[in-house]
C-alpha cells in the first residue's frame, strides 16, 4: 500500500504549521486513491506527536529515531528519510519549503531516483498524477510542471500558499522506526544550536506580515511597522534596502533573496515593489501598499493602495485595528 507522505518537521520542539496544511490538503488525495496518508517526522518530536497530528487528518505518523538524528544535518536526515521511501515505496513525499526541507527533499529525491517539484504554490491531482504550480523569474511566470512517472514524486510547497483544508480529525497510528544511519555518514557533528529568540512570529508562516522598505527612513522609523504588526499578530518583513542600510537585521528580508512568504495578508509600507521583492510575495492573499508616489510600482499590483506618508498612515491604521480587536 503506497500511500502519500508527508514530512513532519519540527522547529523549537513543535511541528511546523505548514505540516497541518499539508496533511489537510493530501487528505483527500490520499482517499481518492484510497491509501494511508502518512506523517513521517525524524529526531526528537513534541510530547503525543500523533494526537498533535490528528486534527489534520493523518492515518499513520512514522516516527525515525536514532541518537544521530537528534539534530538535524543533511547528511543523517538523508539517510534515514531515503531508507524509509525506498522501504515503503510511497506514490509522493510532500514537504514544506523551509530552509530544511530546501536542503533535505533535493537530497533524498535524487537518493531515491524520484522527481522534485521546488518552491511550489498550488498542485492537482487528475487521473492518477501529480501536477504543481510554480512560481518563476520572480513570480513572473507561473508554470505547471507535471511529475512524469519515474520513481516517487516529491514537492516542496509554499507555507501558506495551500492554506488548511476543513479535514475530520483521525485517530493517527504511531510507528517509531530505529533509523538507518550507516557509521560513517555524519562527517560534521552538531554539536549546539543557539538561537535568536525574538519572541515574534516566523516570517515564512505569518499570517500577516507588515514589511518597510527604504520609506520607513531608518531603524528607528521600523518602530511604526512593528506596532502595526504586534497589534496584528504579525510578523515583521522588509525590503533588501532595508537590510542592507542596517536598519534591520536579513532574516527579516523578503523577495528573490530574501524569504518567499505567502500570507494571508501582506502590508507594504515605503516599498516601491521591486521585481526582487514581488519575487517574495507575490503569491500573498492579499495585498495592501502604503507610498507617498501615487505612481509607485506596487500600487499595480496590490489589493489596495493608501497614497500617503506611512508616517501619518500607518499609526491611524494601528490605532483603527487596536480598536476593532478590542471589540470582538
Ligand atoms: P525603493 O525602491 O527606494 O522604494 C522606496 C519607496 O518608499 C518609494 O516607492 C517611495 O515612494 C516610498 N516612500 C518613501 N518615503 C515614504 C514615506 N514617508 N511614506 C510612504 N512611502 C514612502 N529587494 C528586496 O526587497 N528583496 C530581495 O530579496 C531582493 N533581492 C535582490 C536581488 C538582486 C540580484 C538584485 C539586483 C536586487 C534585489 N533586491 C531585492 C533589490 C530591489 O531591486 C530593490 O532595489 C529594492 O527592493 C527596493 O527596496 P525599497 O522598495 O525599500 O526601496
Amino acid at each position: 500500500m503506497p500511500g502519500v507522505f508527508v514530512f513532519a518537521e519540527v522547529k523549537d520542539g513543535e511541528f511546523r504549521k505548514v505540516t497541518g496544511e499539508l496533511l489537510s490538503r493530501f487528505r483527500e488525495v490520499a482517499d481518492l486513491l484510497g491509501e494511508p496518508l502518512v506523517a513521517v517526522a525524524a529526531g526528537p518530536l513534541p510530547e503525543g506527536p500523533a494526537t498533535r497530528l490528528a486534527p489534520f487528518g493523518a492515518d499513520r505518523l512514522i516516527h525515525l529515531d536514532a541518537p544521530e538524528l537528534q539534530t538535524y544535518s543533511s547528511q543523517g536526515y538523508t539517510a534515514a528519510v531515503a531508507t524509509i521511501v525506498r522501504e515503503r515505496q510511497p506514490r509522493a513525499v510532500f514537504f514544506g519549503n523551509t530552509p530544511q526541507a530546501r536542503d533535505l527533499a533535493p537530497r533524498v529525491a535524487e537518493r531515491v531516483g524520484g522527481t522534485l517539484a521546488s518552491d511550489c504554490t498550488g498542485f492537482a491531482f487528475n487521473d492518477g498524477e501529480f501536477s504543481f504550480n510554480r512560481p518563476l523569474y520572480g513570480s513572473k511566470l507561473n508554470a505547471r510542471v507535471s511529475a512524469g512517472s519515474a520513481g516517487p514524486v516529491f514537492a516542496t510547497f509554499r507555507p501558506n500558499a495551500l492554506g488548511m483544508a476543513p479535514v475530520s480529525a483521525s485517530e493517527v497510528a504511531y510507528e517509531r522506526v530505529e533509523a538507518s544511519v550507516p557509521p560513517g555518514t555524519l562527517t560534521t557533528v552538531v554539536r549546539e544550536v543557539v538561537r535568536e529568540l525574538s519572541g515574534r512570529v516566523s516570517l515564512q508562516e505569518a499570517d500577516i506580515i507588515v514589511s518597510g522598505g527604504r520609506g520607513v527612513g531608518g531603524a528607528e522609523g521600523f518602530s511604526v511597522v512593528r506596532e502595526l504588526a504586534d497589534v496584528l499578530g504579525g510578523a515583521v518583513g522588509a525590503s533588501r534596502t532595508a537590510v542592507d542600510s542596517g536598519w534591520i537585521s536579513e532574516d527579516h528580508q523578503v523577495g528573490q533573496t530574501g524569504k518567499q512568504v505567502s500570507p494571508k495578508l501582506y502590508i507594504a509600507c515605503g516599498i516601491s515593489g521591486a521585481v526582487q521583492h514581488f519575487a517574495g510575495m507575490s503569491s500573498s492573499h492579499c495585498i495592501v501598499a502604503i507610498n507617498k508616489d501615487p505612481d509607485a510600482y506596487i500600487f499595480t499590483r496590490a489589493d489596495y493602495g493608501i497614497v500617503g506618508d506611512l508616517f501619518a498612515v500607518v499609526p491611524i491604521l494601528t490605532q483603527e485595528c487596536r480598536e476593532i480587536l478590542a471589540r470582538d
